[in-house]
């Protein structure tokens, strides 16, 4: 077991280097002792560096740490672990076992599962229940605690002893590491910790979530804390000033916004009903019975709408193209009172402009790339009706 790992800000301590390996690209310094956490019991491993080049994985093997890096190095193997990360997982770690200790001892709901995400942490329990107030009152519970200040001790007990706390644990290292907290928490493990609840400053139960097994619980501890409330509150300041506004006024701000919106899409769809009912009925009232025409102006969905109820109301013969940057729609169509066959027509030009689409003899539509002489060649369609 590494004594080092009971003290979480041991940080800089130099050591003898016993061997360097090299290993393709890379470098594995082997040493008998380290401050570097390797990864396990759910802690990420340390970040930092060893003579000021970076430490990019560690593992232990026969009683020997094997650090890479990227060059080799020999003497002395002055290590720097990365202190901000190291209280930052010390500190969440430290929080689990708080919050899952005493959910355990107080409500009897067993620890399922712990995860960290980089913006808030959380803990599966085996809860039957859940809901605000509960959640709200473990809260306070566990910021009582860390007000009181609880040490949180390491020791190493014989399996007899971990026996009459920890009855369900598996006992299978040769040396055991409990960690205990108050009479909250006792629990193997060989983690780094805090030496007391007050470094953890206090804890945000966010919000909880059903699964099948029980309950997850999402919290946020000590400087990810500040920092995920920071990120938060920045947002919050930017969306204030954009709304022009106080952020405890943001929310009705952004209600009131909704409405508007939703004010405006009912407005603008009048609108768009009103003028396309108004080229209906100038296209329906013009004098020309052959109307041919290209609009910029319309989606092709009114242009659809357009087109088939000109042809349904007046007596017209349509050959319009409806140009959409540099896609268009074409559409051949007449009032039942005309007899030209708009399929016939639309089949020898979509062949022409290697347009998609067919029909029937009264409308014929389809799209393709937009060509100005699409509507050159209606014209001479027309000409020979
Ligand atoms: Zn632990």
């Amino acid at each position: 077991m590494n004594k080092h790992y009971d003290h979480w800000l041991e940080c800089d301590k130099s050591f003898e280097i016993y061997d360097c390996l090299q290993d393709q690209e890379a470098y594995w310094v082997k040493t008998k002792d380290t401050i570097f956490y390797v990864e396990g019991g759910g802690m990420e491993r340390d970040t930092g560096t060893i003579n000021d080049v970076e430490v990019e994985d560690i593992y232990y093997e026969n009683g020997f740490y094997y650090h890479k890096t990227r060059v080799p190095l020999t003497g002395m193997a002055h290590m720097k672990v990365d202190v901000e990360q190291r209280i930052w997982k010390v500190q969440i770690h430290s929080g689990s076992h708080l919050l899952c200790g005493w959910i355990n001892k107080k409500y009897h709901a067993k620890t399922i599962a712990f995860f960290t995400h980089e913006d808030m942490s959380g803990c599966e329990m085996e809860f039957t229940s859940m809901d605000d107030l509960l959640m709200n009152q473990i809260e306070r519970e566990v910021n009582e605690y860390i007000v009181q200040d609880l040490p949180i001790h390491i020791i190493y007990p014989t399996a007899q002893e971990a026996k009459k706390h920890v009855p369900d644990s598996k006992l299978d290292h040769d040396e055991l590491r409990a960690v205990l907290i108050g009479d909250i928490d006792y629990n193997m493990c060989g983690c780094i910790h805090v030496p007391s609840l007050r470094y953890l400053q206090a804890m945000k139960l966010l919000s909880y979530e059903r699964t099948t097994r029980g309950y997850k619980l999402f919290f946020v501890c000590g400087n990810q804390l500040l920092k995920t409330y920071g990120h938060q509150l920045n947002i919050l300041d930017a969306c204030a000033k954009n709304f022009n506004t106080a952020q405890s006024e943001i929310y009705p701000s952004l209600l009131k916004l909704r409405q508007d919106m939703k004010e405006l899409k009912a407005s603008e769809a009048a609108w768009r009903q009103r003028f396309l009912d108004l080229r209906i009925q100038m296209m329906g009232e013009s004098q020309e019975v052959y109307i041919i025409k290209e609009m910029d102006d319309l989606d092709i969905k009114s242009f659809q709408i357009l087109c088939s109820t000109v042809v349904r109301n007046y007596p017209k013969g349509l050959f319009c193209v409806c140009k959409d940057h540099d896609r268009c729609h074409v559409i051949i169509a007449h009032h039942p009172s005309l007899s030209f066959k708009s399929n016939e027509l639309f089949k020898s030009l979509a062949e022409k402009f290697h347009l998609r689409g067919g029909g029937n003899p009264g409308m014929a539509q389809g799209g393709g790339t937009y060509d100005a002489n699409i509507l050159e060649e209606l014209k001479i369609i027309v000409e020979n009706l």
